[in-house]
């Protein structure tokens, strides 16, 4: 591994306290070291659990089903939420200086600190981009996000209140994954329930189809933004590619150099078109949008480059005008290697600066969005404006580009297919209120199909 000068984590590592993630990335078959974070508790502050005043971890004993609506007697409806009432396993403990990365990762206990750790670590990128404490879309009635662990269940559920965690056997390997370990599903996870509080919840309002492919598109840009926060997930990614991600990002070349669930799927070539007649599983159609902004990110991340005079305007032009050559490869990546190998510290500033960038864009694109009239078209228009008074219109070229080859801005998705059902993942009844106002949200689609999905994709 090349010598990397840059401290990627900007979180304040005096008086924080510290935890033990696996950020995932890169890899493909080898069990990886966790990595050690740094969250925004002063150390000494997180109770057993772990727990602060936002959040709470608990691993209940013989919770049988996951929150939701249930039928009740004499045809009401049940609406079983937060708090677990019943027996929990033992909580993790902080060491006496209050910091949890002592724990021993085969232990429930490690499990429930890494939950914690991820969602926290999470929460404080996004508190970073959006310039202000994050509230929860609940908090009328709950100051803290209830976060649970239901092992078996195949999927994990950002609802009212609460953050639920399975776990999953690959019929493949037979490997078993438990959710409570995989940064990109929780840190996704909490990504929801940013979207419900920043934008509000469906069922409440009348929605575009669109929203809800948006909403997927949001979490996952949410934990892949996450993600590019640990050291090793940045230098992995840059050792991987020696910068390349312009190829990596056109030839879908992201599978082969990690199995990172969100990765895959930002680097897609889905386009509206695709959606035209359309769509059954807004997974799918979150891609378009995903995959929209994953380019805009790569370029503006090239323009970084060439910018800090780490690559040649004719490495650029040749780049481009290879684009779909069969030795597009071959002539290409020797260059990058190249150049790469002078200052692989300069290529992570330039990563890191292109990934600050979209993080607050799309933090103030958030902001301005309103539920009733939210399309992909006006995540479009909107990102023109926030591009426009973050940078003066730098990137607006780099925008309109990638927005309109993937149709966005030019046609709208069909209707959805089918009527939403118990796979559909932001209809699930978990984010309605108590008050019963909205009919959205059953349970997502299990993770192990998402990641089907993915790869076939
Ligand atoms: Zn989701």
């Amino acid at each position: 591994m090349g010598p990397v000068r840059v401290s990627y984590v900007e979180t304040e590592h005096k008086g924080g306290t510290r935890f033990k993630l696996y950020p995932q990335l890169p890899s493909l078959d080898q069990q990886h070291e966790p990595e050690t974070v740094w969250v925004s508790s002063p150390a000494g502050s997180l109770m057993p659990g772990p727990a602060d005043h936002r959040m709470y971890v608990i691993d209940p004993v013989g919770k049988e089903k996951a929150y939701g609506y249930y039928p009740g007697p004499a045809g009401s409806t049940f609406h079983y939420r937060p708090p677990w009432p019943g027996t929990i396993l033992e909580m993790a403990y902080p060491d006496p200086d209050g910091h949890f990365d002592h724990l021993d990762v085969d232990t429930f206990q490690f499990q429930q600190a890494h939950a914690f750790g991820s969602i926290r670590f999470t929460m404080d990128i996004w508190e970073r981009y959006f310039e202000r404490p994050l509230e929860w879309h609940f908090q009328d009635y709950y100051d803290q996000l209830e976060i649970l662990f239901l092992r078996g269940l195949d999927n994990a559920f950002a609802g009212f209140g609460s953050i639920e965690i399975g776990s999953y056997t690959s019929k493949k390997t037979g490997d078993f994954v438990e959710f409570g370990l995989s940064f990109d599903i929780l840190s996704h996870e909490l990504g929801h329930l940013i979207i419900y509080k920043e934008i509000g919840l469906p069922g409440t309002v009348e929605v575009d189809g669109e929203y809800f492919g948006f909403h997927e598109s949001a979490a996952d840009m949410v934990a892949l933004i996450s993600l590019l926060h640990f050291d090793s997930a940045t230098v992995g990614l840059l050792e991987n590619s020696r910068g390349n991600l312009y190829s990596y990002n056109r030839l879908n070349r992201f599978g082969e150099v990690s199995d990172n669930y969100q990765l895959r799927s930002a680097a897609n070539d889905k386009t509206l078109y695709d959606f035209a007649d359309g769509w059954t599983y807004e997974h799918n159609l979150s891609q378009v949008m995903t995959g929209a902004l994953f380019d805009t990110w790569v370029d503006i991340f090239h323009e970084n480059l060439l910018d800090a005079g780490l690559i040649s305007q004719s490495l650029e032009d040749l780049s481009d005008r290879m684009e779909g050559d069969p030795d597009y490869e071959a002539v290409i990546q020797p260059l990058f290697d190249e150049a790469y190998a002078e200052n692989p510290g300069g290529f992570a500033d330039a990563l890191i600066a292109s990934r600050d960038y979209m993080g607050f864009a799309l933090a103030a694109i958030w902001e301005r969005l309103t539920i009733e009239t939210l399309d992909y078209a006006d995540v479009y228009e909107t990102f023109i404006e926030v591009d426009q008074d973050m940078t003066r219109g730098r990137y607006s070229r780099i925008i309109h580009t990638n927005m309109r080859r993937r149709g966005i801005g030019i046609i709208k998705a069909g209707p959805r297919l089918t009527p939403p059902d118990e796979k559909s993942h932001a209809f699930s009844d978990r984010t309605a209120t108590p008050m019963g106002a909205c009919d959205c949200c059953r349970p997502g689609l299990p993770y192990s199909i998402r990641r089907e999905l993915a790869r076939n994709s």
